[in-house]
C-alpha cells in the first residue's frame, strides 16, 4: 500500500489509501488544519485526494504561493455564493485569480453600489464563519450544461457548452451554491479569514467590446488579517501615487480620446522631464561604446516575413497599409532594422561587438481594455541596443549591459532589484550545444557582478535565454523594465555573419536589451516611486522666484533670468496674490525650491529658499544657492553622489 515521500525526503507508509488531508493528520495536528490542498507529483490536489499508489506529496498551506491562490481562488467562489444568495437575479460567468487577489464578472441589470459591497462582503463573512465544507463532483459535460440551464445560469451553460463533449466535468459546491471549475479548493469556507472587495468595473463578456456589458468585482484575499492590512495600506499609497492623477494635477502628459486609447501626448512639462531622460541616456550609452542609429517607422510586410514577425507576431502587430501595390507594416519592434544596417555591407570579426542603441518608437496592438495610462499603451519609445558579438564575447558583453543597467537604475533613484536568468524551454531554435554556452556565458556573467538570481528554468523564449532585472518602487512594487535577450533566431533568419580570423564566415550572435523598458512606461513608473516629487534633475520646474510684493517684481525677475542664464529650470511667479498662496500652490506642483523675494533679500542681493518639504533653507546669496542646486544635480536620484563608478 502506498509509501508517499514527503519534500524533506521522509517517507510514511499507509496500510490502505489515504487522503491528502489524512497524510497532514498523520504529521501532526498544526498542519492538518493548515493544510488547504495537496501537491501530488506536482499536481495540485484538494485535500480529500486519495492517494493510493507510491507517490511524491507535498501539503500545501497559505504560507505557499500555490496556498494563497488557492485561498484567491476560493474567495471568488465565496463572493459569486454571496451575489447569489442577495441577488438571485444576476447570472455567474467567469472568476479568475489575478494579482493580489480575484475578480468575479456578474451579469446584472444594473451596477453594483459600493453599498452592494457592502453588504456582499458582510454576507462573504458569514459564510466564511459558518465553516461550510467545499466538496467536488464530477458530472458529464452534457448533465452540467443541462444542470446550470436549469438553473438559469445561460453563461455558465455556454462556457461549459464550449468543453470538448467528452470531458468530464468537475463541479465544486459550498452550501446550496455549486459551481464549474478545475479546483482545487480550500477543504472549508473558514479558510477564508482575511477579504476584502475592492471596486466594481465593466467588463465585456468574453472581453468582446460587441458582447454584452458585465459587472466585474474585484477583490483581494490573504492568509490573515495581518496581510491583508498591510496590503490595503499599499493599494492606498499606490492610489496615492497613480501615475495618471499625478500627470494631470502636474499637467505632464494626457491619453487624448480624440486621438485614440493607448497613445500619449507628453505635455511641455512632461516633456521637460523626457529630455533629460533622453538626453542622459544617449551620454551613457555613448560613453559605454554604443554608436547611436535612427531608422523608419514602417517598412515593407516582406521584411517581418523574413524576420517571423508576421507568423509569431501578427496578433501585436497592426494591420499593414498598401502604397504602390505594396504591403508596408508599421513597426512593432526596431530588431530587424539593426539587422539591415549590419547587412549593408559584410562586416569583420574586428569590428565586434557592434553595438547599436535607437530611443526606437514602435506600435503594438492591445486590446482596449488592457490599455492603462502610460503603462500599457500602443505607440511607445523603447530605449532599444542591440548588440552583434562573437560567441567568446557573450559573457563580457553581458557584464557591460549589467553595469550599464543597475547603473542608471541607480541614478534613477532605484535601490532594490531582483534578477531572473530563463533558460531554454521546450520548444526552441539553436542547438543544444549554443544553449548551453550561452546560459553558461548568463550565469558567468551574473556571478562575476555577484548578482543574486532566480532562475527560471524553461522560461526563455523560443530564441534564446534572458536576464530580466525588476526594479522595487518606494512602496515596495516590483515592475519589470530592463531585459537582456540572447537571440539565435534573427541571424539565422537573416543570414547574419561576420567574417572569421580564419577567413571563414560566421554567424554572430545577437542580444536585445532594453534597460528602462520603454519611455513612457519607466515615466509613469518614476511618477509613482517618486509620487510625482522628482529629484531636482528631472524636476520640470526645479525652482520658482515669488516676490512678496510689485516692489520686487523686477527683482525677481532678474534672480530668474541669473539661473536660467545658467542653465536651471527656473519660473517666476509675479501674481498679486498672497505669498502663503503661491507657496501653497508651487508646494502641491511639487517643485523642489521655492525662492522668497521681499525688500530684504531685494536690498541684501539674496535669496530666502524653501524645500518643497516645507523646510527653511534661510537666506543666502545666489551663488550659495547654485552651489546648493548644483550638489543635488550631481546626485540625479540617488540619495548621495555616486561613487561606484
Ligand atoms: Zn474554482
Ligand atoms: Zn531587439
Amino acid at each position: 500500500m502506498p509509501i508517499i515521500t514527503l519534500p524533506d525526503g521522509s517517507e510514511r507508509r499507509f496500510d490502505e489509501p489515504v487522503s491528502v488531508a489524512d497524510v497532514a493528520a498523520d504529521i501532526g495536528p498544526g498542519l492538518a488544519k493548515a493544510a488547504l490542498a495537496g501537491r501530488v507529483d506536482g499536481r495540485l490536489v484538494d485535500t480529500d485526494f486519495v492517494i493510493d499508489t507510491d507517490t511524491k506529496l507535498a501539503i500545501v498551506t497559505a504560507r505557499d504561493d500555490d496556498g494563497i491562490e488557492i485561498i484567491r481562488h476560493s474567495t471568488a467562489h465565496l463572493l459569486a455564493q454571496a451575489v447569489k444568495q442577495l441577488y438571485p437575479e444576476a447570472q455567474v460567468t467567469i472568476g479568475p485569480v489575478i494579482e493580489d487577489g480575484f475578480y468575479y464578472d456578474f451579469a446584472f441589470e444594473r451596477t453594483f453600489t459600493p453599498e452592494d459591497l457592502e453588504s456582499i462582503e458582510n454576507r462573504m463573512e458569514e459564510l466564511a464563519s459558518a465553516d461550510v465544507p467545499v466538496t467536488r463532483e464530477v458530472m458529464d459535460r452534457d448533465a452540467a450544461v443541462d444542470y446550470f440551464r436549469r438553473l438559469g445560469e445561460e453563461y455558465k451553460a455556454e462556457i461549459i457548452a464550449s468543453i470538448p463533449a467528452n470531458e468530464q466535468i468537475s463541479i465544486y459546491g459550498q452550501g446550496d451554491w455549486k459551481d464549474l471549475c478545475r479546483g482545487p479548493h480550500v477543504p472549508s469556507t473558514g479558510h477564508l479569514r482575511a477579504f476584502k472587495l475592492t471596486k466594481v468595473a465593466g467588463a465585456y463578456w468574453r472581453g468582446d467590446s460587441r458582447n454584452e456589458m458585465l459587472q466585474r468585482i474585484y477583490g483581494t484575499a490573504w492568509p490573515d488579517k495581518k496581510a491583508l492590512k498591510a496590503y490595503l495600506h499599499r493599494l492606498e499609497e499606490a492610489e496615492k501615487r497613480d501615475h495618471r492623477r499625478i500627470g494631470q494635477e502636474l499637467d505632464l502628459f494626457s491619453i487624448q480620446e480624440g486621438a485614440g486609447g493607448g497613445l500619449v501626448f507628453w505635455h511641455p512639462r512632461g516633456a521637460r522631464i523626457r529630455r533629460v531622460m533622453e538626453d542622459y541616456w544617449r551620454d551613457r550609452h555613448i560613453d559605454a561604446g554604443y554608436e547611436l542609429l535612427y531608422t523608419p517607422h514602417i517598412a515593407l510586410e516582406t521584411l517581418w516575413q523574413t524576420s517571423g514577425h508576421t507568423d509569431f507576431y501578427r496578433e501585436s502587430m497592426y494591420t499593414p497599409m498598401v502604397e504602390d501595390e505594396q504591403l508596408y507594416q508599421l513597426k512593432p519592434m526596431n530588431c530587424p532594422f539593426h539587422v539591415l544596417v549590419y547587412q549593408d555591407r559584410l562586416r569583420s570579426y574586428r569590428e565586434l561587438p557592434i553595438r547599436w542603441a535607437e530611443l526606437g518608437t514602435v506600435y503594438r496592438h492591445e486590446m482596449s481594455g488592457a490599455l492603462h495610462g502610460l503603462m500599457r499603451v500602443r505607440g511607445f519609445t523603447q530605449d532599444d541596443a542591440h548588440v552583434f558579438c562573437r560567441e567568446e564575447q557573450i559573457a563580457d558583453e553581458v557584464m557591460g549591459v549589467l553595469d550599464l543597467t543597475l547603473s542608471m537604475l541607480r541614478d534613477f533613484g532605484f535601490e532594490r532589484f531582483e534578477v531572473n536568468l530563463s533558460t531554454k524551454p521546450e520548444k526552441a531554435v539553436g542547438s543544444d550545444e549554443i544553449w548551453d554556452k550561452a546560459t553558461i556565458a548568463l550565469r558567468a556573467a551574473l556571478d562575476a557582478k555577484g548578482l543574486e538570481y532566480v532562475l527560471d528554468e524553461g522560461g526563455g523564449a523560443f530564441y534564446g535565454p534572458k536576464i530580466d532585472v525588476k526594479i522595487e518602487d518606494a512602496i515596495g512594487r516590483s515592475w519589470q523594465c530592463s531585459t537582456i535577450q540572447l537571440d539565435f533566431n534573427l541571424p539565422e533568419r537573416f543570414q547574419m555573419e561576420y567574417v572569421a580570423e580564419d577567413g571563414e564566415r560566421r554567424r554572430p550572435i545577437m542580444i536585445h536589451r532594453a534597460l528602462l523598458g520603454s519611455l513612457e512606461r519607466f515615466f509613469g513608473v518614476l511618477i509613482e516611486h517618486y509620487a510625482g516629487r522628482f529629484p531636482a534633475w528631472l524636476a520640470p520646474v526645479q525652482a520658482v522666484v515669488l516676490n512678496i510684493t510689485d516692489r520686487q517684481a523686477n527683482y525677481a525677475n532678474q534672480v530668474a533670468q541669473s539661473l536660467k542664464n545658467q542653465g536651471f529650470r527656473v519660473e517666476t511667479d509675479l501674481r498679486n496674490e498672497k505669498i502663503g498662496f503661491k507657496i501653497r500652490e508651487h508646494t502641491l506642483q511639487r517643485v523642489p525650491y521655492l525662492l522668497v523675494v521681499g525688500d530684504r533679500e531685494m536690498e541684501a542681493g539674496t535669496v530666502a529658499v524653501r524645500s518643497r518639504g516645507g523646510e527653511d533653507l534661510g537666506s543666502m546669496a545666489l551663488d550659495g544657492f547654485v552651489e546648493r542646486l548644483s550638489a543635488d544635480l550631481a546626485k540625479r536620484g540617488r540619495s548621495a553622489i555616486a561613487t561606484e563608478e
